[in-house]
């Protein structure tokens, strides 16, 4: 039997690699393609070697050209953590915008059906809490944050024009804050920071007075969910996260306890435009997939921590490194 045929952008970042990992165990054939300024392909490295998967170094900005059939499209390449966009705001923008744009053209020209990485950012500093998908959201776009929300923002207006007016076949994930083995150490977020200062015997640095609350889902969950929605019907843009919300104090806290750390919390500014509450309402995702996230903060915690002590004393104190060239096709 043919396999069907997946195309996974920002398929050497932490999601896109885990859902590389899910499509091959469905059996599926899958193409990941990456312009690796944010993702490692130590994290597909394990995959070079099977027959059903093959890896594109190709910046999807640029026209996307695929060879043959093509059943689906899960475009998950973008920077997305505070600090990266910051740093590369030109490319966030266009990976959202144009990088959108030339795969939807590519869904369109192959009959696939295509889901898009949405986010909680498009709710920005949100005043409706918990959010729901009809909450319009509250987003600065000339803020530090808004090159990512606005890039979002304009991808589900496109990914929803192609549907309506060219009959593409669309899903839309908005994806709240998720963590798990293979997020990058230095990538700012808070979850790799803290545990990252923890190992390297730094304090942990907790921004404003900790206050603000996030809601982190385990990346097992999240992966169940958009397998769940790319296979369901349905166009309108669905929440997938964990409602189980926590101050970030109270987050340094846990990690504190999780790694047995005797440093202590420093508190430093909080950037601007920092969202003060997160918490995602996922009737729908409960209601239209039968989907609700199964691992604990705790459990998730634990193998993530195993994750991050598993790395080599380069790795935790320097920069990622992406040697692997002579697998890359160009
Ligand atoms: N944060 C923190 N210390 C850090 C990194 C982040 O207190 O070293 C805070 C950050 O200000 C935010 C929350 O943790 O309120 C989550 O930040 P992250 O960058 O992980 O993602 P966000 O949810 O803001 O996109």
């Amino acid at each position: 039997m043919v396999k069907k045929k997946v195309l996974i952008t920002g398929a050497a970042g932490f999601l896109g690699s885990h859902l590389c990992d899910r499509f091959i165990k469905e059996g599926f054939h899958v193409l990941g393609m990456d312009n690796l300024i944010t993702g490692s392909l130590k994290n597909i490295e394990h995959l070079f070697k099977l027959k059903e998967f093959e890896f594109y170094h190709h910046d999807v900005s640029n026209f996307v050209h695929v060879s043959g059939d093509l059943d689906y499209i899960l475009h998950f390449a973008s920077p997305a953590s505070p600090i990266d966009y910051l740093k590369i705001p030109i490319q966030t923008l266009k990976v959202g915008s144009l990088g959108t744009h030339n795969l939807l053209g590519l869904a369109k020209s192959k009959a696939a059906r295509m889901l898009i990485a949405s986010t909680s950012e498009v709710y920005g500093d949100p005043s409706v809490h918990p959010q729901t998908e009809e909450y319009y959201g509250n987003v600065n776009c000339v803020g530090p944050r808004g090159v990512y929300d606005e890039a979002k923002r304009f991808q589900e207006a496109m990914t929803m024009a192609y549907h309506t007016y060219h009959g593409v076949e669309t899903r839309i994930v908005r994806i709240f804050n998720t963590y798990g083995p293979r997020m990058r150490l230095n990538d700012g977020r808070v979850l790799p920071a803290f545990i990252g200062q923890a190992l390297r015997g730094e304090d942990l640095t907790v921004f404003g007075d900790g206050s603000q609350t996030r809601s982190f889902c385990y990346v097992d969950d999240l992966v169940e969910g958009i397998y769940r929605l790319l296979l369901s019907d349905y166009v309108s843009p669905v929440n997938i996260g964990n409602p189980d919300e926590i101050t970030i104090k109270e987050f340094a806290d846990e990690i504190i306890k999780l790694t047995g750390t005797t440093q202590k919390v420093v508190y430093k500014p909080l950037p601007k435009d920092d969202p003060m509450q997160r918490q995602p309402n996922i009737d729908k995702a409960r209601e239209i997939l039968d989907w609700e996230p199964e691992v604990s903060r705790a459990e998730g915690l634990k193998i993530t921590y195993e994750y991050f002590k598993s790395l080599s004393s380069e790795e935790l104190f320097q920069k990622d490194h992406n040697d692997f060239e002579g697998y890359i096709k160009k």
